[in-house]
């Protein structure tokens, strides 16, 4: 190390490269510098006979030590990418932290949360991007030609105001919006779960929190779940902050568009970053404020490569940054409420709990009817049941004749969840996968949603060559269908991932909606979230029941949430807020879950459900970590998990750690790979940390060796949203 500092010898640098934790690589590089770079500097380094980025990183203290070679076997540094700030000491705790948390290599989590592009461009190509800084910055000074351009681009950033606008009349403050923002002011730097209903006012308190960190010169990040709900809150943080610089982050962007917006918010000319979850790693040098919209989305945790969860590090990034995070949702995930419970009530006190149970102006939620299927008449023998009960299908037509619209929620896509033949039992399922695939009836094709696997329908049973085969079940392709000819003359539409592929097509038929030109909107849970429709007057569930038996301990607490959100959809106008209703059409009506959805009470199903998870020692009672396998065979995966586990099994023992039998995964096979996990649980949260990374050494060795048994790969998931 005597060396580092002086100018007559090459410096040693550490760099972080993009080395899966897989390469075995978890640290620093070393590389040779002819004059010393600080930590947080881009370059490019040859690896192998590749030229890669990588990041500057502190010596070897900062991150697990490479072996340290001999100043004479390194390779130099081949090139500086200049003219930006390093990237700041606080991105790379966060970056650090997020690696070891996650059990993936510092440099796989730092190069992944850099923009794209970032990571393919050269020196010079780099030098040309940095020159462009200049335009978006200030494009009002480029030449004209130029500005035209970067305007173009420039889609999201409203130009430097010259003279002030007019500031935008505010609506004056409800009490709890009033309660809930005195004790942001008072409480300053913590994690505050922001609990209220949909439309209490909860995105206002949001706006006002911001204005307060931009007044005092600071920057904000507001990070919704998905990128279909950024140009709503887009548009109304525009329109509040005129003359501000906003700017938008998610995998939406073109390249071009989030390497800029990156360079905006990291060089501090943003001033609000609005994104999905990357954006929580973007480095912001006059952070202020966070802001996690729908904190309990599961949209927030990514679901491969490093499984990181948004919400969780953006509470480690506030206090790190000493800054405010407000996590906002009618109905937070369980471990929220658990840590915004005080310690009185048998919670963890972690946050502070603000509460706004009200909606704004007279608004109510809409009543709970909860329809009770075991009461419908029989469909005669061999008949399918009808898509709605009578009941249901009465309050509809007076919607219809009232010129009120209605929102059927029926989470399936598709016409139909297989098809059947009825002579010789033969079913559509996937060859690849285990799994039925789903008949589309629009172009007539059978389709895997795990694989992607698509065929043209056969005319005829493949097994026996029976003409009739039939669908079995509904999705909203056939809802659609089966409404218009029970609804005659009513203006059916419908919003799922199917129709809404192209880009504008979900705006085109959200406008739709708005404009009065759909009298039933059938959706998946695409449209249960924050849309603001104002003349739906009837939302209903028509198959809500298998989340109330499935085998995941979180399906129920995640059923609640898209129900509650989905009865948001209806009454957001006064007016016809007190005739608004939500139907469940069930099987269970006296199941806890749609008892507690009944008076809206989400504390008391939360109070139930976390009576279960105690007692069944889940988060968050306990720390979940799954180690997951895909082999060519089951046995190849199982073996691999068996063979992990027994590796460590006295360090578990050591460790407090429960190693569970491994199993197959829900759906065992996708596209022709066997899947199989391993679930292990402790009480604690460090002394499972603790044994993860040190098992992380052993399993890859062990991996090394099960390659020739038909092990593909594995990974472990940190805090699993789904078991
Ligand atoms: P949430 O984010 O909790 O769903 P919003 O902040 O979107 O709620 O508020 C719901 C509606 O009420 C919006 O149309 C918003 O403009 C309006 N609103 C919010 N706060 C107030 C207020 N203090 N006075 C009047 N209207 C308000
Ligand atoms: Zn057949
Ligand atoms: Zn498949």
């Amino acid at each position: 190390m005597s060396d580092s500092f002086s100018s007559s010898h090459p410096h040693r640098i550490g760099v972080v490269v993009e080395a899966p934790q897989h390469s075995g690589l978890w640290g620093a590089l070393d590389y040779l510098s002819d004059h010393p770079l600080p930590p947080g500097t881009l370059v490019r380094v040859p690896l192998g006979r590749r030229m890669v980025t990588g990041v500057v990183w502190l010596g070897h203290d900062e991150v697990a030590p490479e072996p340290d070679w001999p100043l004479d076997q390194l390779k130099p540094v081949a090139e500086v990418l200049t003219g930006l700030p390093p990237l700041p000491a606080h991105w790379r705790q966060v970056v650090k932290f997020a690696a070891a948390y996650y059990q993936r290599s510092v440099g796989e989590m730092a190069l992944m949360v850099l923009p794209p592009e970032l990571r393919q461009l050269d020196a010079t190509q780099w030098a040309r991007r940095i020159k462009r800084l200049d335009q978006w910055v200030n494009p009002v000074a480029a030449k004209p030609k130029r500005r035209k351009a970067a305007m173009a681009e420039a889609v999201a950033v409203p130009q430097p105001a010259v003279t002030l606008p007019e500031a935008p009349s505010l609506p004056a403050l409800t009490a709890q919006q009033g309660d809930a923002l005195r004790a942001l002011a008072d409480g300053g730097a913590q994690a505050y779960l922001l609990w209220g209903s949909t439309g209490s006012g909860k995105t206002e308190v949001y706006l006002r929190q911001a204005q307060r960190a931009l007044d005092a010169g600071q920057q904000v990040l507001m990070m919704v779940p998905e990128i279909n709900l950024t140009p709503q809150l887009e548009a109304r943080v525009a329109e509040r902050f005129a003359g501000r610089r906003i700017v938008s982050l998610h995998s939406g962007l073109t390249p071009a568009q989030r390497l800029r917006n990156w360079l905006l918010a990291h060089t501090g000319h943003a001033d609000l970053i609005l994104g999905t979850r990357l954006s929580v790693f973007t480095p912001l040098p006059r952070l202020g404020l966070i802001v996690v919209d729908e904190e309990h989305d599961p949209s927030y945790k990514q679901q491969d490569g490093a499984r990181y969860s948004a919400r969780d590090l953006a509470v480690y990034r506030a206090r790190l940054e000493q800054v405010p995070v407000i996590l906002g949702s009618a109905t937070p995930s369980l471990e929220s409420w658990f840590n915004a419970m005080p310690a009185a009530e048998g919670g963890a006190g972690r946050y502070v709990r603000l509460a706004m149970p009200a909606r704004i102006g007279d608004g109510s939620m809409p009543r709970v009817r909860l329809l009770d299927l075991s009461r419908a008449p029989k469909p005669p023998r061999g008949q399918e049941p009808p898509p709605l009960d009578k009941a249901l299908l009465d309050a509809i037509q007076q919607r219809i004749e009232r010129g009120e619209q209605s929102l059927i929620l029926l989470n399936r896509r598709g016409y139909a969840p297989v098809l059947h033949c009825s002579d010789c039992g033969w079913k559509s399922g996937c060859p690849h996968c285990s799994a039925w695939r789903v008949f589309h009836k629009v172009d007539r094709t059978l389709r895997c949603h795990h694989c992607g696997f698509t065929e043209r329908v056969p005319r005829a049973c493949p097994d026996c060559g029976n003409q009739d085969i039939a669908p079995v079940g509904r999705g909203t392709e056939r809802l659609e269908e089966q409404l218009a000819e029970i609804l005659p003359g009513a203006r059916i539409g419908r919003i799922d991932a199917d129709v809404t592929k192209h880009k504008g097509a979900l705006e085109e038929r959200l406008a739709d909606v708005h404009a009065g030109e759909v009298d039933v909107l059938v959706g998946t849970q695409m449209v249960a979230k924050g849309h603001d429709f104002r003349r739906i007057t009837l939302v209903a569930a028509i198959n809500p029941d298998a989340a109330l038996f499935a085998s995941d301990f979180r399906a129920a607490e995640r059923q609640f949430a898209l129900l509650m959100q989905a009865a948001g959809r209806a009454g957001r106008d006064a007016e016809v807020a007190a005739h608004s209703e939500m139907w469940i059409q069930t099987w269970h009506p006296t199941h806890p879950l749609y008892q507690t959805l009944l008076r809206y009470d989400y504390a008391d199903f939360a109070s139930q459900q976390l009576k279960e998870r105690a007692m069944a020692g889940m988060p968050p009672y306990a720390s979940l970590a799954m180690l997951r396998a895909e082999g060519k065979t089951q046995e190849a995966a199982q073996g691999f998990l068996e063979a992990a586990a027994q590796a460590m099994q006295e360090r578990a023992q050591a460790c407090g750690v429960t190693l569970y039998p491994a199993v197959p995964t829900p759906i065992q096979r996708v596209a022709n790979v066997e899947r199989a996990q391993l679930m292990i649980e402790s009480a604690q949260r460090a002394p499972l940390q603790r044994f993860l990374s040190e098992a992380q050494a052993i399993w890859f060795e062990l991996a090394q060796k099960n390659r020739r048994s038909g092990l593909i790969r594995w990974a472990v998931d940190v805090d699993p949203l789904s078991i």
